[in-house]
């Protein structure tokens, strides 16, 4: 449709938020050195805000006027990316707000996003000061496109906006016990996933899900002739489209109820890890879902069941450099595309991870939102 891609206008001007402190601390250097140049000879003009705090981005879009920009642009990791999407959900304006094209420029240590758009755009495996000359490449030709977000709530009322993805166990335990390690950039997941295989612990609680195909009709679960569900839709209450109210969750019921009857709940009920990710990089190194786009409409959901050898769970973490994981056929590592997910921990301990940022434990479900932002993609 015609809404699906944008180009930015010439001359263009960029709100550009960067943090200083993000991956080995060389972001505004880089900046300087590698992205200005070029979006000089591109006609793009830049204003930097360099944040001096965590949430400073995030206040900063959520108040500024965004009519003096054409693009804000993120030189950081995920995690900076993370506080601009949910600082403009925060806006009365949201569904204006959200049109405004976003930019990733790799200056973290978890560029997730930037690897993953790079990849979508047919360049080389690539990463550093490559992956980022690609990235501000992308934004030299200023072509975006529509980016899906899930909105996760929690059990304690939070509620965010994910663009990335959302773990626990194993992977979310990796990137949150390495962040002690960021100085040596995205080499901290490989020593993380060291120290953490050594350590292997299992994880209790359930996993249950809205998979994509019973849209399409090709496996339907059997249903629940008591609920009121038709197409996948929960119903929703008169009034949630007031103006400046958040798009609603209407493949969700609340958390304190079961999940609908046509939801499919994994018999398992010990983990070494749930990975819902919506990109197709977990890393620069981790190609975890292959298959994943901007605006596929679609929730990769991972998990690994307990029972797996340490071995084995280091022979998928290497295929998942090059995506070919799956091909390895194991048992314990289970696939499925889906619109919506529910995780209920047995015990509220240890931590989960929101696109890479670290999130008390508690019962979490989200679903997808296709199309809800834009995002500068080549
Ligand atoms: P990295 O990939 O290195 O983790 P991120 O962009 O994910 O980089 O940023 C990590 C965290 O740093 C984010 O939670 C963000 O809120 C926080 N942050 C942003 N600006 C600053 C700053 N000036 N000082 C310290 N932390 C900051
Ligand atoms: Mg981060």
């Amino acid at each position: 449709d015609g809404d699906s891609y944008g180009v930015l206008p010439r001359p263009c001007r960029a709100l550009v938020l960067l943090n200083p402190q993000s991956g080995s601390g060389r972001a505004l250097d880089d900046f300087q050195a590698v992205v200005q140049p070029m979006l000089v000879e591109a006609d793009i003009t830049t204003t930097v805000f360099v944040t001096e705090r965590a949430h400073h981005a995030h206040e900063k879009v959520r108040d500024e006027d965004l009519s003096q920009w054409d693009t804000l642009v993120v030189m950081s990791g995920d995690g900076l990316l993370f506080e601009v999407v949910n600082g403009l959900m925060e806006r009365p304006d949201w569904k204006e707000a959200m049109k405004k094209p976003l930019c990733i420029l790799p200056g973290g240590s978890g560029n997730a996003l930037a690897a993953s758009i790079n990849y979508y755009a047919g360049y080389d495996h690539v990463a550093k000061k490559k992956l980022l000359t690609n990235c501000t490449f992308i934004l030299c030709k200023g072509l975006y496109t529509q980016m899906d977000l899930v909105s996760l709530s929690t059990a304690s009322g939070k509620h965010f906006f994910s663009f990335l993805g959302f773990g626990w166990g194993f992977i979310s335990d990796v990137d949150i016990d390495s962040e002690k390690y960021r100085w040596l950039g995205s080499a901290r997941f490989t020593l993380g996933t060291l120290q953490c295989l050594a350590k292997l612990r299992v994880y209790q609680g359930r996993l249950s899900y809205l998979p994509m195909a019973t849209e399409q009709g090709s496996s339907p679960a059997p249903r629940d002739p008591r609920s009121p569900v038709t197409n996948g839709h929960i119903p929703q209450p008169a009034g949630t489209d007031a103006p400046g109210s958040l798009p609603p969750d209407s493949l969700l019921v609340p958390l304190g109820q079961p999940v609908p009857a046509h939801w499919t709940v994994v018999p398992e009920e010990e983990f070494v890890l749930v990975y819902a990710i919506y990109q197709s990089h977990l890393g620069t190194n981790l190609l975890m879902a292959p298959a994943a786009r901007l605006h596929d409409g679609c929730i990769h959901l991972f998990y690994m069941k307990a029972g797996i050898s340490r071995v084995t769970l280091l022979k998928l973490f290497l295929a998942m450099s090059r995506g070919t994981h799956l091909d390895l056929n194991c048992p314990h590592l289970c696939y499925v595309p889906v619109r919506a997910f529910r995780l209920e921990p047995r015990v509220a301990a240890g931590i989960m991870t929101v696109d890479g940022e670290a999130l008390a434990c508690e019962p979490v479900q989200g679903q997808v939102h296709p199309r809800l932002c834009r995002v500068l993609s080549g």
